[in-house]
């Protein structure tokens, strides 16, 4: 799966909150990415560069690929290495850093749980102690709805007790929790952003999602449709839903940086540290996917029903009221076959 990806070195000026106009531009913004070269990463980098922004992406490439990174200037480097973070931070002059660099799969976290605190909470204590130590103060973090665990209602507000039910949810969590601290002691401030299902691809067909191994939804009934895998296996037929499978709430990659960016420029504006649930509020079952899939790209899906998969809850669907409210979020891709459009259109791209 080979691509050229096309870098853009003019980028485009955005005026922002043109309306109450107290922004003017972020042109001259400089942020550091980190694992800009994964999947929710690499579209926030190009987000970031076509909005003006100076980037510097930091990636480890142990999941990310380098040819995603379709801007800015690319540091190939792990945030368990001190010295190279000092280095980068004592004279990037970055007003804001963006760490999207973790372990993700709840099934790998519950069987290799130390691989998961050791990535996903002291690599990001040791890139917030250096932060500290060179005087940024600004820090956007991808947090989940997996901190939230088994859900007590819905939808899940911020209100919604946090009791993560795996060692992902949990890592997550103790950052965040890491954050409020921080702020407390030092004044970091901080934004961290509770995503539900991540899907979808850059509309313009440059980017889109290629996880190895693929684990999420979306992708593996794409290329069920494809041909690139015989079938997609349901896990679990028999919840306590209308048809019986798990309900999610699918947030387009897009809507997602859009978030950030408007986090951005809430902590720009010496905005407070807060923590936004993300989602479109809308849940979708397992078969509402596969049939929207067959919809899409009027293929055929084959569909192998199998036993539940430890740890998922039955419905996870955000309440974003607050991200709306408070960052004047509107999400622009809503729509579920939006979304599986702009992933099909990547597939399609990838198996060309
Ligand atoms: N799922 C499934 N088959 C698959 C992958 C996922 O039935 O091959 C289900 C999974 O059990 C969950 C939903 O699809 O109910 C979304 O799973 P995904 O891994 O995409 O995201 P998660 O909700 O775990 O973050």
């Amino acid at each position: 799966m080979t691509r050229s990806p096309k870098y853009s070195s003019q980028p485009t000026v955005t005026m922002v909150r043109d309306s109450a106009n107290r922004y003017g531009t972020m042109q001259d913004m400089n942020i550091l990415v980190v694992g800009g070269a994964g999947y929710i990463g690499s579209h926030m980098v190009q987000m970031l560069g076509q909005r003006g922004c100076e980037v510097t992406t930091l990636d480890n490439l142990s999941s990310g690929h380098r040819d995603a990174v379709l801007c800015g200037r690319f540091v190939h480097g792990d945030l368990a290495d001190t010295a190279l973070l000092t280095g980068l931070l004592a004279h990037g002059k970055f007003d804001a850093v963006m760490h999207f660099a973790s372990f993700i799969q709840v099934g790998e976290s519950v069987a290799q749980p130390a691989k998961y605190y050791r990535n996903n909470v002291s690599n990001t204590l040791n890139l917030l102690e250096v932060m500290q130590a060179v005087g940024v103060k600004r820090f956007i973090f991808s947090s989940t709805a997996a901190t939230f665990g088994e859900p007590q209602y819905t939808p899940i507000d911020e209100a919604h007790p946090q009791r993560p039910i795996n060692p992902y949810g949990r890592t997550k969590l103790m950052v965040e929790q890491a954050l409020a601290d921080l702020d407390s002691a030092l004044g970091l401030k901080s934004v961290s952003l509770r995503y539900f299902n991540a899907a979808g691809a850059d509309p313009a067909g440059r980017l889109g999602e290629r996880h190895d191994p693929e684990t999420h939804l979306i992708p593996l009934v794409l290329q069920a449709a494809s041909g690139r895998r015989p079938h997609i296996g349901v896990f679990g037929r028999d919840y306590d839903t209308p048809d019986g499978t798990c309900i999610r709430d699918y947030i387009h990659i897009e809507d997602l940086c859009q978030a950030h960016w408007l986090a951005l420029q809430h902590l720009m504006d010496g905005g407070g540290s807060e923590a936004f649930n993300l989602g479109n509020g809308t849940g979708f079952s397992v078969q509402q996917v596969i049939d929207t899939a067959r919809a899409v790209t009027g293929r055929e899906i084959h569909v192998v029903d199998g036993p539940r998969r430890t740890g998922d809850p039955v419905v996870l669907v955000a309440d974003s009221r607050r991200a709306r409210q408070h960052l004047g979020w509107t999400p622009a891709y809503p729509e579920l076959s939006t979304i599986v459009a702009h992933a099909w259109e990547w597939e399609r791209r990838a198996t060309a």
